[in-house]
């Protein structure tokens, strides 16, 4: 279904909706190590969709990037190198690919949400809470929340949705230490990333990070931040100077692909069979310039890219 390079002294291995993983074919000077390349590959209601947005790889791992390197101190990260030469980032995707220690991952995606919107919202109207926790009445969508709260999902298999379970479902699957310990990272990462985010004029809405254990290397044994962190892919970021509580609200996310996908224009159904349609060329070069504004907006960092 999706293609994937051949990278020289890598063996792909996997690739899920937006990433491919390699492993090396002969033994890495850091030992157990993948490489995480990010395509260029853009998904929407679960599906990829068949236009690629040109770029957008190398805008997710250098946000991951720099995101890492905000958060180190509050948790590790599994980033080796993203350097090229040799045992690092083959040539010909320095800037979208990352050398990575290996992690036992936990099934479980970790989002934290200090607004209300989306899958939330939308447990919110059927039940007055998310994931088991009780919200207050009278929440509309965008609202901000007392708190942050941890509401985890269940990953899903290629082509299934992911479902949103209970703190208590989490426990039950990994065991209590480590589902704690998964809240407690995913609220402080919340909580950081946040304030640097609300500095920057942008509202951090909700975010899903993924951790596992590192079996060796510097941070052997312990739990590991891993995958993309705090991208427009795995976040929703709103303009801070236009954010109205009782509506959708503007975003520099894929929000605007989700849309256009919606809108009468694509002629797609979303509750029918049939794959989305191809995304016309405005629609593709706009959500480039979202996924760049996030980036520039966030980073103060400038990042040139194909045709933008
Ligand atoms: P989606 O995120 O779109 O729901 P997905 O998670 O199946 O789908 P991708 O995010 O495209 O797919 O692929 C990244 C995969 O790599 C995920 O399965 C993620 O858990 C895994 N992964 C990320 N970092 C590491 C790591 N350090 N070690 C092992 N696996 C990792
Ligand atoms: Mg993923």
């Amino acid at each position: 279904m999706t293609e994937h390079l051949a990278l020289p002294g890598w063996v792909h291995t996997y690739s899920g909706k937006v990433r491919d993983l390699y492993v090396p074919a002969a033994p890495h000077p850091d030992g157990d190590v993948v490489l995480v390349v990010a395509s260029d590959r853009i998904s929407a209601f679960d599906h990829v969709l068949p236009t690629p947005v040109p770029g957008k790889g190398t805008v997710l791992t250098q946000l991951s990037l720099w995101w890492f390197e905000q958060l180190a101190d509050l948790v590790p990260h599994h980033v080796v190198t993203a350097a090229g030469g040799p045992g690092g980032v083959p040539d010909a995707v320095v800037g979208r690919a990352m050398v990575c220690r290996r992690l036992e991952m936990f099934p479980v995606e970790c989002v934290a949400r200090g607004y209300l919107t989306g899958s939330g919202l939308v447990e919110y109207r059927a039940g007055g809470q998310v994931c088991g926790v009780p919200l207050p009445a009278g929440l509309v969508d965008g609202s901000r929340l007392p708190e942050p709260i941890f509401t985890p999902a269940t990953k899903a298999e290629l082509g299934e949705h992911d479902e949103n379970v209970s703190f208590h479902e989490v426990a039950e699957r990994i065991g209590h230490d480590d589902a704690a310990l998964l809240r407690d990272l995913t609220l402080a990462v919340y909580a950081r990333a946040e304030a640097i985010a609300r500095d920057r004029g942008v509202i951090l809405a909700d975010t899903k990070l993924e951790f596992g254990r590192a079996l060796e290397g510097p941070h052997a044994g312990a739990v590991v931040l891993g995958d993309e962190v705090l991208t427009p892919d795995s976040s929703r970021f709103w303009p801070a100077d236009s954010w109205a509580p009782g509506r959708a609200q503007p975003s520099f996310d894929k929000q605007y692909v989700r849309d256009w996908l919606t809108c009468s224009e694509s002629g797609w159904d979303r509750a029918g069979d049939a794959p989305p349609p191809p995304l016309p060329a405005d629609v593709v070069r706009r959500t480039q310039e979202r996924y760049l504004d996030a980036y520039r907006r966030l980073t103060s960092r400038d990042l040139a890219l194909p045709g933008v």
